[in-house]
């Protein structure tokens, strides 16, 4: 959480104070406000709220018809919540290495496509744009879709072009952990009316015995649903994301400097520096103790934090359940019982994430926390 105060408490004592707490209450209209809101601050004809990003890409993925014998391809360099989606509709993750932007790297994406491929995920990590131009020209090549896991980015660019709108549907997601939050939550976003409508679906089948009417035959889908009270925070917390973005652009100009200027540190080669969302520096540090010692000394430092690119969850070397085959909770539904998916070597994306250190940025940071990073520096 980057920053959140009176507004969201207001705006969640009304909601509460209204007593319509479910989105399809007679009264209620703050998740369809922040659908429309983030519809239009992004561009996109329409988008759809959802009770987390792993529910907002599962949605997305049913979207497209993506389903049992169906490959995606990801990236080695995610979160394990792309993998559980691609498995949650019964596609199969098939993950291709990161090259040293630690996004996705189109060439290998491009050979582990086979006539099962049905879609590329790329994810922005740490507010990072992929090489969408490079990813978007194989998906044409090869007639397959792509799904944007902005999970991570929201507010970010790639060419000037919004990050989760390139693709032919993106993700959002609101946890606590995200540029902007309401400790839950998510979207997806697609300027393809009929893609909305079937995450809808899938999203909330039942919403037909709600009054809801569909102009497609539904389907038995899952449950997102957004509750007001999220609706609510989002709507506020939306109106603050420039805002943000601007606090973490200056926190990054500050610190950049700092860092880039030590022995033996690189800072990670963008896809494009303008779009970037700032919340993390990549730095990839040859020399082992030198990067442990990085890590050691950020972390003294109030509000910034340094971890390393093989940690959180964040890498393909994490994901026990895909590595044992253990798709499902049941083996007569795991995408994975009958083999292995096939996969990149990886050893290259093992070899950038284990020299590649993430620095989390604070939205403001103190002179005298600046003045501590500086003195660490020097003593590195
Ligand atoms: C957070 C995140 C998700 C999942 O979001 P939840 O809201 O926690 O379900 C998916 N992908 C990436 C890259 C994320 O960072």
């Amino acid at each position: 959480m980057y920053k959140m105060g009176k507004s969201e408490i207001d705006a969640v004592a009304s909601v509460l104070e209204s007593q319509e707490l479910f989105r399809y209450s007679p009264e209620a209209k703050q998740v369809d406000l922040f659908e429309r809101e983030l519809a239009a601050k992004f561009d996109c004809g329409s988008t759809l709220a959802t009770s987390s990003g792993t529910g907002a890409l599962i949605c997305a993925l049913a979207a497209l018809g993506i389903g049992p014998g169906d490959e995606v391809i990801m990236p080695a360099y995610a979160y394990a919540a792309d993998v559980i989606a691609i498995l949650a509709v019964g596609g199969t993750p098939v993950v291709c290495d990161i090259n040293e932007s630690t996004g996705m790297d189109s060439k290998s994406a491009e050979q582990m496509i086979s006539d099962r491929t049905k879609a590329i995920m790329p994810v922005h990590m740490c507010g990072l744009p992929s090489d969408m131009d490079a990813i978007c020209a194989i998906a044409a090549a090869n007639e397959l879709h792509v799904v944007e896991d902005a999970c991570q980015a929201i507010g970010g660019t790639f060419k000037g072009r919004k990050l989760g709108t390139i693709g032919d549907i993106g993700a959002f997601s609101f946890n606590q952990a995200k540029i902007i939050t309401a400790g839950e939550g998510g979207a997806v976003l697609s300027s393809d009316r009929d893609l909305i409508d079937r995450a809808f679906v899938m999203h909330d089948a039942t919403a037909l015995y709600d009054g809801r009417e569909f102009n497609l035959p539904i389907f038995s889908g899952l449950q997102f649903r957004m509750v007001e009270m999220t609706g609510a925070i989002m709507r506020v917390q939306l109106g603050r994301l420039d805002e943000i973005l601007e606090g973490l652009a200056s926190t990054y100009s500050s610190v950049r400097g700092v860092l880039s200027a030590l022995p033996g540190v690189e800072i990670a080669p963008s896809n494009d520096p303008s779009g970037e969302c700032h919340t993390n520096i990549p730095l990839y540090i040859e020399d082992e103790g030198l990067r442990r010692r990085v890590c050691d000394q950020i972390n003294l430092i109030d509000g910034m934090w340094a971890y390393q690119g093989i940690a959180l969850g964040h890498s393909y070397f994490e994901w026990e359940f895909l590595h044992s085959g253990r798709g499902a909770h049941d083996d007569r539904r795991n995408p994975l019982r009958d083999a292995p998916p096939h996969q990149a070597q990886l050893s290259k994306s093992r070899d950038i994430l284990e020299r590649t250190v993430f620095v989390g940025l604070p939205l403001e940071l103190s002179p005298s926390a600046l003045d501590f990073l500086g003195e660490l520096a020097a003593s590195l």
